[in-house]
């Protein structure tokens, strides 16, 4: 199979969330499997060109036409990654926004994206079989191929899937926006691409494409859902029979606590002396108590309000007096970031709050903490929980999306891997700290608790034979 990643993100080169973790990793195992694929990002600000692949590739976007060059970057094992540059659009500080307010020209930034890919296609010997797009950014992929490219032979052949890897994001413009977007005005209704008096991108691909997924079997079925459907539950209802869901895997060469070159001390599940180290390095690090009587929790996050830390905000008090201290790493919403920071005002010794973006900082939170926390509203799957199974940190998340579908409850059985509460409530979220306090304070079953997740795998291996699967019944 010949597969073609589009996608507004992927590690190594830029990454906001998940979805980098994602683009970055799963075409390397799709590969190992004897398919090829290869991956197209934005040129951003920073990313290292290798050498130019096409100097000029015209594309015509609505009325105008933009005059964009194909890079290639450095490939990751093996993979090449391709880079669209159009400085007017992607020579910019961040990704997608900019002092909280998103770029004005989103739409057209990312819909010239989704036309570079298939003109970039174009210039192939061999048309790919597949072309995987992500969320609302490279949702329009499915609509052009089958609007603007209808008649193009070079495609008959050609299937789309587009992956959602968060339904909250979807790329609402105003109707006004389609003609600058080269869409027919008659794509305008319902059924298609409006969304109360808008257009939605991700709704538009939610429509087109061949095929849909989400990043965990529960996720698939709560968006579904008035609850997590986001409105759009009912189109989702509609293509039920082609949605599936798959687990993200984790890329065990940049996650592993036995080789991660970011902890003071490796270790393994046979030994896990050095995770101790980790802890006091990490606690003399931020200047907090560093009695290891008191459990430690980690927080590594976007703030945003899918997070669930407007449950914390109602009883970190609480679990700091109970006997937790924390380390908090992130960054969003000044309401939460606020909030961190006072809570480490009111106990410098036993809170610190680092707000800001630091994959270094990242590593030694799984290294060093007992619990990370997940509270979330709703996650599609969640990848921080997964590394906390590998780094011995046990997880205390809220049972929704990928959380649930990764973590089995310690009372569960003598297998259970972390702490989870079902309601969206503050008592809740207590509730399970204090029976994860309990546990914690005894040391034999703690350690077969952190024995238990280290001993998970959910190495990509099975999720990208899945996808291959997936590719496969679309071809
Ligand atoms: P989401 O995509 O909703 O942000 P995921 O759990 O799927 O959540 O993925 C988050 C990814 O981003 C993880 O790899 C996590 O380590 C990383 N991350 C999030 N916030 C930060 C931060 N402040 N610093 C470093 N890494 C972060």
């Amino acid at each position: 199979m010949r597969v073609l990643y589009v996608a507004s993100e992927a590690v190594p080169f830029a990454k906001t969330g998940g979805l980098a973790d994602v683009v970055g990793a799963l075409p390397k195992f799709v590969r190992r499997l004897g398919n090829d694929a290869i991956v197209l990002i934005p040129r951003y600000r920073g990313v290292k060109s290798r050498r130019v692949i096409l100097p000029s590739l015209t594309i015509p976007l609505g009325s105008s036409l933009k005059f964009c060059s194909i890079h290639e970057g450095s490939p990751v094992d093996e993979v090449r990654f391709f880079l669209v540059e159009y400085p007017d659009f992607y020579d910019r500080d961040e990704l997608y926004r900019h002092a909280g307010r998103d770029y004005p020209d989103n739409a057209e930034r990312f819909a010239l994206l989704s036309l570079a890919a298939l003109e970039f296609a174009k210039r192939a010997p061999l048309p790919p079989d597949v072309i995987h797009c992500s969320d609302w950014q490279t949702a329009l992929v499915p609509v052009y191929l089958k609007t603007l490219y209808r008649g193009d032979a070079f495609f008959e052949n050609t299937k789309t899937l587009l992956t959602i890897h968060n339904l909250a994001y979807q790329g609402v413009f105003p109707r006004s926006t389609m003609a600058r977007l080269g869409l027919p005005a008659e794509l305008f209704n319902m059924e298609q691409l409006e969304f109360y008096g808008n257009i939605n991108l991700l709704k538009a691909g939610i429509v087109f494409a061949n095929k849909l997924s989400t990043v965990s079997e529960r996720y698939s079925q709560e968006i579904r859902t008035p609850e997590f459907g986001c409105g759009l539950e009912g189109v989702l209802q509609k293509r039920a029979a082609d949605l599936t869901g798959i687990l993200n895997g984790v890329d065990y060469t940049q996650w592993n606590p036995e080789q991660d070159p970011w902890l003071v001390s490796n270790y393994s599940v046979k030994d896990l002396q050095g995770k101790q180290q980790c802890k006091m390095e990490l606690l003399n690090q931020f200047g907090i108590d560093n009695s290891l009587d008191r459990p430690l929790i980690g927080i590594i996050s976007r703030m945003a309000d899918q997070k669930g830390f407007d449950l914390l905000q109602a009883v970190a008090g609480t679990m700091v007096e109970d006997g937790f201290s924390m380390v908090v790493l992130g960054t969003g919403d000044e309401r939460y970031t606020r909030f961190f920071l006072a809570l480490q005002e009111r106990y410098p010794a036993y809170v610190a709050a680092k707000i800001g973006y630091d994959e270094w900082l990242a590593h030694k939170i799984e290294g060093g903490a007992d619990l990370l926390l997940m509270p979330s509203r709703f996650e599609p799957c969640g990848l921080n929980q997964i590394y906390s199974l590998k780094y011995g940190t046990v997880p205390l998340v809220r049972a929704t999306g990928g959380l649930d579908d990764t973590i089995q409850d310690y009372s569960d059985s003598s297998t259970g891997t972390g702490f989870k509460f079902d309601g969206y409530s503050p008592e809740a979220l207590l509730g399970t700290a204090r029976r994860a306090l309990e546990v914690y304070r005894m040391p034999a079953r703690w350690l077969e608790l952190v024995r238990n997740g280290m001993q998970r795998d959910f190495s990509w291996s099975r999720s990208a034979q899945r996808y291959v699967e997936l590719y496969q019944s679309l071809a």
